[in-house]
């Protein structure tokens, strides 16, 4: 059957039958110009009070805290699971600490830190929908609707057309801060001194292991404590880096335990030199760190005792993105907060508190130089505050940042973009958005101090 441009338009709104899916649809020599799926006219996706752009831990908890307010929330997400880098990219276990009641409530309901990969984002969704926010999955937000400096909502591609979906206020919480980006928020990217971010890395699983013999490996610190055949586990990592039997980025083996008591999670691969922003790099990250994956398995294969048989269980969908876009908002959070452990009386977070968790963005191992008394391994921080001005981009009305793309400097981020923080950072986002919606007023205009109590 030939089809043409005009068939294809009027088919296209009629859903996969009409499209021939299932029967052969063949083009000849002169096979008309099919449009593109963004070049016909946008539809309307739906309105809400609160939208929440990405359904990582900073949109779960921003959209399960504005629903719980009472307001009415959808929240759009391009994959096609909810979770964000841990269900995509098999990050975990949750970690940081923070004292935020919806983020309690959430680890309980999801049965703690220590997640399953497999059904995390079905959790993820339950805990969702039973408080009546609207899903939507393979939902790439591709373009802003901008009223001024006003954000109304967002276009989403379809393979059948854009929708447009609307917001009294939008929560960025894609993680890169994809919605911020297109609504013309400045924002940092990097270290101040040279750009450089984070590396990359693919978390995956190993099993095939013998029980007995599981071995642990949560730190650098650790690596330098922990025995193997008379030379601690940094030693043989040290020595496979100079041999070549390890990729020369590969200045750690971190092995987790798993909730399956035969696996390890393995921590380890390091792609240097790449930008989460750029598809040409992120190809190469993908492509380098799988085959660091395999390097490392032949390695501890040679040199674990109990891990002779030991396979790839499971790789993740995509790789890691530890850092890319940090928006400038009403105030930035700095090390120094961090480390002193400073209180804002405009708290959107309690007590946020990890380490200085910076992996060498050029080189292997921690980042040398914010402290090099410990050897490379992470400062620790005080339990610190984050301002709600840090989630309110300057320029920009009808918005809020939740998640890693806040206002930050690069070392503060690289505390608060864990997911129990990012959690806390959602749930603030989440409760002042409702707010915003009831009172008719602006994310700016919302007082957080009286909000606090949920929080
Ligand atoms: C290798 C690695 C190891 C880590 N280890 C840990 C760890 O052990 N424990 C820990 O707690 N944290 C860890 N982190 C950090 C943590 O995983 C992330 O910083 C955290 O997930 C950020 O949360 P987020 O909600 O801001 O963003 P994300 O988790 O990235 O979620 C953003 C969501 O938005 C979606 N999205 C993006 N763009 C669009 C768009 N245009 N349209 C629609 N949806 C979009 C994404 O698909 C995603 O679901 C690690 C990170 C990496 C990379």
């Amino acid at each position: 059957m030939k089809i043409t441009r005009r068939e294809i338009i009027k088919q296209l709104g009629l859903g996969s039958a009409a499209l021939g899916i299932g029967g052969a649809v063949v083009f000849g020599a002169d096979a008309p110009v099919i449009p593109t799926a963004s070049s016909l006219p946008a539809k309307h996706g739906g309105s809400a009070d609160v939208l929440v752009c990405g359904g990582g831990p900073a949109g779960i908890a921003a959209a399960y805290a504005a629903a719980k307010r009472g307001a009415k929330v959808i929240l759009l997400e391009r994959f096609g699971r909810l979770g964000g880098m841990a269900v995509q990219a098999m990050v975990g276990p949750l970690m940081g600490r923070c004292q935020s009641k919806i983020k309690s409530e959430i680890l309980n309901k999801i049965g703690g830190p220590r997640i399953d990969y497999m059904k995390l984002d079905l959790q993820y969704f339950d805990l969702l929908t039973e408080v009546g926010v609207e899903v939507w999955l393979h939902a790439p937000i591709v373009g802003v609707i901008m009223d001024g400096n006003r954000l109304r909502g967002v276009r989403v591609y379809t393979k059948s057309g854009d929708l447009e979906f609307f917001g009294k206020t939008v929560i960025d919480a894609t993680g890169d801060g994809d919605v911020a980006f297109m609504a013309n928020v400045p924002f940092e990217c990097g270290r101040e001194e040279d750009g450089l971010v984070q590396p990359m890395s693919i978390m995956y699983t190993i099993s095939g292991i013998d029980p007995a013999k599981r071995f642990h490996c949560g730190s650098e610190g650790e690596a330098r404590h922990r025995q193997v055949n008379g030379k601690s586990w940094a030693q043989w990592v040290t020595e496979g880096q100079e041999s070549g039997e390890l990729p020369p980025t590969v200045g750690v083996i971190r092995l987790y335990y798993g909730v399956q008591p035969n696996r390890n999670v393995v921590n380890a691969t390091q792609v240097n030199g790449v930008s989460g922003l750029c598809p040409r790099d992120m190809t190469k990250a993908e492509i380098d760190g799988r085959k660091q994956a395999y390097a490392i398995l032949d390695f501890v294969r040679k040199h674990l005792p109990g891990y002779e048989n030991a396979y790839i269980d499971a790789m993740p969908a995509v790789i890691g993105v530890r850092e890319t876009r940090r928006f400038e908002g009403c105030a930035r959070l700095e090390k120094e907060d961090c480390v002193v452990g400073r209180k804002f009386e405009d708290a959107a977070v309690f007590g946020a508190s990890f380490c200085l968790d910076i992996h060498n963005p050029s080189g292997s191992g921690q980042a040398v130089g914010h402290n090099q008394h410990l050897q490379g391994e992470a400062e620790r921080d005080r339990p610190y505050d984050i301002p709600y001005r840090c989630l309110l981009p300057k320029t920009v009305d009808g918005l809020l940042l939740a998640g890693r793309c806040i206002s930050a400097s690069h070392v503060a981020h690289s505390s608060l973009r864990v997911q129990q923080i990012g959690m806390g950072i959602g749930a603030g986002a989440g409760t002042a958005a409702a707010e915003a919606a009831a009172k008719g007023i602006l994310a700016r205009e919302v007082d957080i101090r009286p909000l606090q109590q949920y929080l």
